[in-house]
Parts: C-alpha cells; structure tokens; sequence
C-alpha cells in the first residue's frame, strides 16, 4: 500500500494487465481480491481515496437483510447468510455478532416476527450467527434499558454481524496488494481505450497529485464505479442507456446515551414501509436508514431535511429519550447503486441482487448487490471477465482466503481491534515513541500513532482519508473530527513531505466538508 511505487508499476507495465478494475469501493476491490488471488495480473484504479463512495457510508451491516425475506427474495437472502459466514471466518477482527431487538407493542407482533425470524435462523443453517427468541417485557428492557416503556409487551432476539465498512476496504486492499495487485487512489479513469475493432481495451488515467495523464491496457476492464457506473459506460459509448436507479440513504449518529448496553434495535415497519436500525457502534448510536430515489449522483451526497426529521421522528416513537437535532453527532449520506428493473418503481422495492452488465464494446459492468455479498459478486465477475478476456480458466479461491489483518481476540487491543494483527505494530509504535500515543481529541479514542500508520502503511493521502475512513471521526462526531484536522494535518505533512500551502488547504477544505456532517 504505497502509493509512490503502485503509480510507478502501473505506469511502467509494459504489457496489457489481465485485468483492469476502475472504482475502489467493496465491488471493485474485492474483484481485485478475487482476480489476483486466481493469480492474474491486476490493477485498480479509484478516482478519490478507497471507499469514498457507498462503501463507507453503509449501515455496518453483515446480514442476510430480514426485509428481503419479507419481499419473498429467499434466494438473496440464503447467499447473503451464507456469505455473512464466511466473511466472519475470513475477517474475525472486522465481523462480529450482534443481537437485534425487535421490540413489541402490538399484540400480534411476537408471534408474526418471531416465526420470520426463526425462518431466517433456518435458512442461515449452519451459518447461523445464535438461535432467536421471544423475550418477554423485562428481558426486553434488560437488553434495551432506554426503550420506550409505555405499551411495551415484550420483543423477538435474533442475531446478524456488524463490521466497519471502510477499515475492511483498506484490509481487502492490503489484501489484494498481497496477492499481486496494484492499486492506486486519486487515479480516475478519464476515458476509455478502444482498439482497431472498437471494443474496450484499456482507459487513460490521471494521477491527481501530479497532473499528469497516461494509458493503461487491460485485456478486460471492469467497471465497478457504484453510481457512478453510467457515466463510465457512456465514455464508450455516449448512448448507453442508464441502468442504475440511485437511491439515498441517511445516517444520524448521536452519543451512546440514546442506547445503551450491547443490543441494537431493528423496527421492521417505519410509517413508510421501512426497516430502520439502532445501533451500537464505536461506543455511539447509529440510527438509519432512509431510502430516497434520487436523479443526480455526487460523491459527497448530503442528507436533506425531511430525511433527518423522518429518522428523529421514528426514533423518537421507540426510545424514552427521543433524540433531537441538536443532539446529532453526525450526519451522512450514502447512494445505493441499485439496478433498475424497467417498471420504475420505487426503489425501496428495487432488487438488492448484483447485475453484470456486458455492453457490445466488451466494457464489463458489475453494480448492485449488497456489502456483505461483495465476495461472491466478485467471484461471479471474475468467472465472466475470464471468458471474456479469454483468460486462462482458473478457480476462485477466496472462500478460504484469509483478510489482511486476520485475528481471532482482536478483543484484547482495545479501540486497535479494526486493525487485527495490525494493532500489534501500533502497539509497538506507541511503545517506542509515546508521545504517538496521544489521543487527538478528548471525545475520540484515536491515537497520533493511526494517523502515521495510515499515512505509512494504508495510503492516507488526505486529513478526509484519515478522519473519515482510515479512522471514523468524522462519521462519529463531525466537531470532533474537526476539532482534530489541524493536528492531523501536521502529522500527515511530516509523513507525506508536504509543505505549508498544501497545509493550509487541507484544513480549509476539510472543515468545509465536515461543516456538511452537521445538519443546521
Ligand atoms: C445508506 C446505505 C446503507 C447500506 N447498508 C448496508 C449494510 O448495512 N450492509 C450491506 O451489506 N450493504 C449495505 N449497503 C450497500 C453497500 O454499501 C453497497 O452495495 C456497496 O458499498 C457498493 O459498493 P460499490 O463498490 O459498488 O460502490 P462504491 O462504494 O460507491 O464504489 C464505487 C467507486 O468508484 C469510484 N469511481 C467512480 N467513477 C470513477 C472513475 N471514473 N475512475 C475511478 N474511480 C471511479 C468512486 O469514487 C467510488 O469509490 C448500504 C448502502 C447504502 C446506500
């Protein structure tokens, strides 16, 4: 994970790559994972840092997805099960277990969710994460002691995993970089390259840092650009018809009064229809998530006013404490890259499955698709990408593939546990040089130490790269994270040889941009 020397592999490869993967975001970096695993020759470019677009803004959700099960789309949520299995032996310092609480207030809800909730148990088989159960008033409360007591009957336990989304980007990066691949970040492909018979044979680049614009040839590009995928397809050809129907979805952080112990509460119905969760993460409560079709896509999409009041507004129905606006930590949107189905309707109801797309310029497109089933999305392109490039037919391996970081207690290191093994370096770091064990803000467990790691080791080129997804401050506490900026930026200068007018832009534009994670 060193950017100098992947720009230099990926400009200096003298022949086609196998394989050429535009879009860093679960999609495209676990194609990466999957194709160089088989042992093909691959490179990866991502137009901002990794994970700058859905995949750091998801719900941290490893689930088979009760609500598919609801829509009848068995078939989704058995793979989504099973890939949530498998991730959790792959990764065990990223994926734990997590308990849901669907509270009561109806007289016919334990028995309608408790038989939906064991079938979801049977079709996990041995996959399963715990058995669910009814619980009754008081065991209720004792897992969820800041519920809305009032007209409270009883709930239904069931279990599903939890993970941080962007730290298991990074380790799958690390990861595909250990099986060969070359990644780089702040590279977006500008256009595509096409040969003597038209079809897609490569892109040109450009390196953010630098300016500068090359080639890069690939025997089969792949398309893994989330929302943005339209756009890539219609730079070979302008006339492509749209296929992705965006969809935003909102999240509202606030302080770990609004829910205290170990379990998250799932509401199965909102007034619109909709599942929305609670939960536990990083010592916060998380509350989300919307679902609004949208026309235009942005990498900095920003949550609108009627989304915050509808999640305060359902939260405010379930807990004794109703949060307001003034209590919210940090607000964040995220754009579902679904595919459309051709009826228009809304995109609450639009498959959560992934699309491979193949336009007749052999441009390859993969959108759709949940997080967890990243793994087995990717297994699937890189089957058809194989044939594709007419590369030579090798299996997928990442069944059994261990994720950078691989770590069994991570328990025992504390807020370093998303780090896995990892956290034993840092450990180390802060041993031999503790003032890099100071913390960056009162309010954050985040130590000095990250921030040279992630420069170092997990190539953070910016204070956003570092606050929003290498560390989740900005997520968690938009002021915090701001609050934090000025020294990060000094220590990311110390690393990245930078001098004082990149100094200065860095905290103006990242002020300016955290100023957006907290709603007026
Ligand atoms: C609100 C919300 C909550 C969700 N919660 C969950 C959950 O709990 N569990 C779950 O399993 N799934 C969840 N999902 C779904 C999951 O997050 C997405 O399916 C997944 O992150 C999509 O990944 P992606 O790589 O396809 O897209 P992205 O992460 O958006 O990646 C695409 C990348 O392509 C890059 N790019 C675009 N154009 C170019 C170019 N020209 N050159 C180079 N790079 C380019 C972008 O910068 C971006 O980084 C959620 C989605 C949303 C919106």
């Amino acid at each position: 994970m060193n950017r100098p020397d992947s720009l230099d592999r990926l400009q200096s490869h003298a022949a086609p790559w196998d394989v050429l993967i535009i879009g860093g975001g679960a999609t495209g970096v676990g194609c990466a994972v999957d194709a160089a695993s088989r042992g093909y020759h691959v490179a990866l470019i991502e137009q901002f840092d990794f994970g700058k677009g859905t995949s750091s803004r998801s719900t941290k959700l490893v689930h088979g997805g009760v609500r598919y099960l609801e829509q009848g789309n068995i078939s989704l949520v058995m793979e989504a099960l099973k890939e949530r299995g498998i991730l959790r032996e792959n990764a065990p310092h990223l994926v734990s277990d997590l308990a849901f609480v669907v509270p009561n207030y109806e007289w016919w809800e334990a028995p309608f969710y408790g038989v939906g909730l064991r079938l979801y148990d049977v079709l996990a088989g041995k996959y399963g994460f715990g058995s669910s159960r009814n619980l009754n008033k008081e065991e209720t409360l004792q897992r969820l002691p800041t519920l809305k007591v009032e007209g409270l009957r009883g709930g239904v336990v069931y279990y599903d995993g939890q993970f941080d989304d962007s730290r298991l980007l990074i380790h799958l990066a690390m990861t595909a970089v250990e099986q060969g691949a070359t990644l780089v970040n702040y590279c977006p492909a500008i256009s595509l390259l096409k040969n003597a018979t038209g079809m897609v044979c490569g892109a040109v680049a450009r390196d953010m840092e630098s300016g500068s614009e090359f080639e890069v040839q690939a025997r089969v590009v792949i398309n893994a650009t989330g929302c943005f995928s339209d756009g890539v397809r219609q730079m070979a050809d302008p006339a492509a018809p749209r296929m992705i129907a965006p969809s935003q979805g909102v999240h509202l952080v606030f302080d770990s009064s609004f829910l205290r112990g170990e379990s998250a509460i799932m509401v199965p119905h909102t007034s619109d229809g909709r599942v929305m969760f609670t939960i536990p993460w990083h010592g916060h409560a998380l509350v989300g998530t919307t679902d609004t079709s949208i026309q235009e896509v942005s990498s900095e999409p920003a949550p609108f006013a009627q989304e915050i009041d509808f999640i305060l507004e359902t939260a405010g129905q379930y807990l004794a404490k109703p949060p307001r606006r003034a209590d919210i930590l940090s607000a964040w949107a995220g754009i579902r890259p679904l595919v459309k189905s051709g009826s228009g309707g809304a995109t609450a109801s639009l498959s959560r499955d992934h699309s491979i797309h193949i336009d007749t310029n052999g441009l390859l497109t993969i959108a759709g698709g949940k997080w967890t089933t990243y793994r087995h999305m990717a297994e699937d392109c890189i089957d058809q990408a194989a044939i594709l490039a007419g590369l030579d037919d090798r299996e997928c391996v990442t069944k059994h593939l261990r994720i950078h970081g691989y770590h069994h207690h991570a328990g025992k290191f504390g807020h370093l546990d998303v780090y896995g093994s990892d956290a034993i370096a840092l450990q180390d770091m802060v041993r031999n040089h503790p003032e890099r064990g100071r913390q960056l803000h009162d309010a954050l467990p985040y130590l000095e130490a990250e921030v040279i790691w992630a420069a170092r080791w997990e190539m953070a080129r910016t204070v956003e790269d570092v606050l929003a997804r290498r560390t989740r401050a900005l997520l968690l506490n938009a002021r915090a994270a701001i609050d934090m900026a000025p020294r990060v930026v000094e220590l990311l200068a110390a690393e990245l040889g930078r001098d004082n007018t990149w100094r200065a832009a860095q905290t103006t534009e990242f002020t300016k941009l955290a100023a957006g994670y907290l709603p007026g």
